[in-house]
C-alpha cells in the first residue's frame, strides 16, 4: 500500500478514533497560557492540568477520558531544543508535528503497549523484525525500580526478547520540562536497513536506526526541589514523529525524501534556480546545497506556523527564537543559494500553505500577514547583512592571522549587539570557515555588556575583572537576560 502522508495522519487519528478515543485539534504552537513553556514541544503539553489534576481544568476537557491527535511542535529552545541539528541529520526538525494518543486515568501500560503494537504492525504492516522496544531500567536516586512490567506487556504481544531493551533516565524517563508531569517510558525505534541485529544502536544517535514512538505513563509531578510528587490518577501520555513514520513508511532512508518536504524542495528549486535536491548529508553534501534545502524548508515551517498562532519576532523568549530562527534561514538562502534577502521566505511560503492548508486552516487564514511579517523582519536583517559579514570576515582574518583561530566572545557579542547576528548564526560561519570560539567567553562578553549598560564606568572596570564563576555567583539572584530562553523549558 502507498502511504501518502496526509493518509498516514488520517489512519493515525481513525485508528484511536475506532477505540473510543475523541479527536482534538492540535493546541497553539504557542503556549498562551503557560508562561515557563516557550513553544509546544510535545502533544501533553495542552492536557497538562488534566494530570495535574489542578481544579477547573477537566471543565475544558470534561468527562473526556481518551483523546488523539496531531500536535504542532517546535523544538528550538528549552529543554528540548534541536536547533542545532536541523540540516545536518535526517530526523530532526525545529517543527514536526507529533502524533499522540491519551488515556486520563482510563486505560494504562497494558492497553497502549496493545494499541501500538498493532498499529504500527497490522495496521502500518511494519516489520517486527525491524522494531525495538524500550523500557526504564529504574533509578536509585529516585528510588524507582526498573519497568518489568512494561518488558513483560512487550513480550506478550510478542516482541521477541533480545528486540527489548532497557534504558536509563535520560532516554527512558520522560519529563515535560525542570517541572511538571512525566513519568517512565516505553519507547518503539525502527532499523531502517533490517537483516541484522540492530539492538546495540538503538539511542546511539544512528539515522538508520531512529526513535519513532514514545509511550509515556504519566504517574508523577516534578517539583523544583527536584522531588516526584505522585500525581492523583496515572495517565497515558504517547508522542510519534508524523515525519518519522511517514519516512518508514515511504521505506526512505530521510524524513526530507518524503512528501512532507518534496513540494517544499520544488518551491525552493523554482525560487531560486539551484540544483535540485539530493538528500545527501554531511560530507557527502560536497556544496552545502541541500542542507540549506533543509534547513530553508524547516525554518519556513516553524516561521509560518509559529507566527500564525502570534509569536512575532522580537528581542525576546519566543520571539527571539522565530527572529533567530529567520536570520540563521536568511543567511542560508543567500550564502548557498544567492538569493535576495528581503521576501525570501514569503515566495517559499505559498507551497507550505497549499500543502499543510486544508489540516492547519490557520496558516491558510493567516497567510498574508504572516508573509508581511517575514518581509519587514527580512528586510531589517538585509540591511545589516552586509556590513556583519564584512566584519565577521575581519574577526575571521584576525584569528587565522594571528594564529588563535578563535573568535573571542566580544567579537560573538559584537556581531549580535551591532548587526544583530544571533550566536548560532555566528557560530555556524565560524565552523564553515573552521574557526572555533569558547562559550564561557562568549558568556562572559553578554554579561559585561548587559552590566554595562546598567551601571557605572567604575562597576564595568571591575565587573571585567571578574571570572566566570564569581559572575554566576552574581547572576544567582538575577532576573534572566532577555535574550536568551533560561526562564523557559
Ligand atoms: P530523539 O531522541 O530522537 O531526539 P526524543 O526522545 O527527544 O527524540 P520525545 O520527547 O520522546 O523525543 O518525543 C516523542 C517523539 O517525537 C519521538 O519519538 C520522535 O518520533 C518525535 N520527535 C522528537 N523530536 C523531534 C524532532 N526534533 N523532529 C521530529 N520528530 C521529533
Ligand atoms: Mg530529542
Ligand atoms: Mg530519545
Ligand atoms: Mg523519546
Amino acid at each position: 500500500q502507498e502511504w501518502p502522508a496526509p493518509l498516514v495522519r488520517k489512519t493515525f487519528l481513525q485508528y484511536f478514533a475506532d477505540r473510543q478515543h475523541e479527536i482534538v485539534s492540535s493546541a497553539s504552537v504557542v503556549p498562551h497560557n503557560d508562561a515557563t513553556l516557550l513553544f509546544a514541544n510535545a502533544g501533553m503539553n495542552q492536557f497538562k492540568p488534566i494530570f495535574l489534576g489542578t481544579v477547573g481544568a477537566t471543565e475544558a476537557f470534561a468527562s473526556m477520558k481518551r483523546a488523539v491527535d496531531t500536535q504542532k511542535c517546535i523544538r528550538a529552545g528549552g529543554k528540548h531544543n534541536d536547533l542545532d541539528d536541523v540540516g545536518k541529520d535526517s530526523y530532526h526538525h525545529t517543527f514536526f508535528e507529533m502524533l499522540g494518543n491519551w488515556s486520563f486515568g482510563d486505560y494504562f501500560k497494558k492497553e497502549t503497549i496493545e494499541f501500538s503494537w498493532e498499529l504500527l504492525t497490522k495496521v502500518f504492516k511494519l516489520d517486527p523484525d525491524r522494531l525495538y522496544v524500550t523500557y526504564f531500567e529504574g533509578d536509585k536516586d529516585l528510588g524507582l525500580e526498573a519497568d518489568l512490567e512494561a518488558k513483560e506487556l512487550w513480550m506478550a504481544v510478542g516482541v521477541a526478547e533480545d528486540h527489548i531493551l532497557p534504558g536509563d533516565i535520560k532516554d527512558n524517563f520522560w519529563e515535560m520540562g525542570e517541572t511538571g508531569p512525566c513519568g517512565p517510558c516505553s519507547e518503539i525505534h525502527f532499523d531502517r536497513i533490517g537483516g541484522r541485529n540492530a539492538a546495540s544502536l538503538v539511542n546511539q544517535d544512528d539515522p538508520n536506526v531512529l526513535e519513532i514512538w514514545n509511550n509515556v505513563f504519566m504517574q508523577f509531578d516534578r517539583q523544583k526541589d527536584r522531588s516526584l510528587k505522585v500525581l492523583p490518577a496515572r495517565h497515558i501520555d504517547t508522542g510519534m514523529g508524523f515525519e518519522r513514520l511517514v519516512s518508514i513508511l515511504q521505506d526512505k532512508t530521510s524524513n526530507y525524501a518524503t512528501d512532507v518536504f518534496t513540494p517544499l524542495f520544488a518551491k525552493i528549486h523554482e525560487v531560486t534556480q539551484a540544483r535540485p535536491y539530493t538528500d545527501k548529508y554531511g560530507k557527502d553534501d560536497t556544496d552545502g546545497i541541500d542542507t540549506a534545502y533543509r534547513v530553508i524548508a524547516d525554518h519556513v515551517r516553524l516561521l509560518t506556523f509559529a507566527i500564525s498562532d502570534g509569536a512575532v519576532p522580537n528581542n525576546e523568549g519566543r520571539g527571539y527564537v522565530v527572529r533567530r530562527v529567520l536570520r540563521r534561514g536568511s543567511r542560508y538562502a543567500r550564502k548557498y543559494f544567492n538569493a535576495d534577502i528581503g521576501n525570501f521566505f514569503s515566495r517559499i511560503l505559498p507551497a507550505l500553505v497549499e500543502q499543510m492548508g486544508e489540516q492547519f486552516p490557520e496558516i491558510v487564514r493567516m497567510q498574508s500577514e504572516v508573509a508581511e511579517i517575514l518581509d519587514e523582519e527580512e528586510a531589517q536583517f538585509a540591511r545589516t547583512l552586509d556590513n556583519g559579514e564584512k566584519m565577521f570576515e575581519r574577526f575571521a582574518t584576525r584569528a587565522i592571522k594571528s594564529g588563535t583561530n578563535r573568535l573571542t566572545g566580544d567579537e560573538v557579542w559584537r556581531l549580535y549587539d551591532t548587526y544583530g547576528f544571533p550566536e548560532d548564526l555566528t557560530k555556524i560561519m565560524a565552523d564553515e570557515r573552521s574557526i572555533g570560539y569558547n562559550d564561557e567567553e562568549i558568556e562572559i562578553a553578554r554579561l559585561k555588556a548587559r552590566e554595562a549598560s546598567k551601571s557605572t564606568k567604575e562597576g564595568v572596570i571591575a565587573f571585567a575583572k571578574l571570572d566566570v564563576h564569581q559572575i554566576a555567583e552574581l547572576n544567582k539572584s538575577e532576573v534572566p537576560p532577555t535574550i536568551d530562553d533560561a526562564k523557559y523549558t
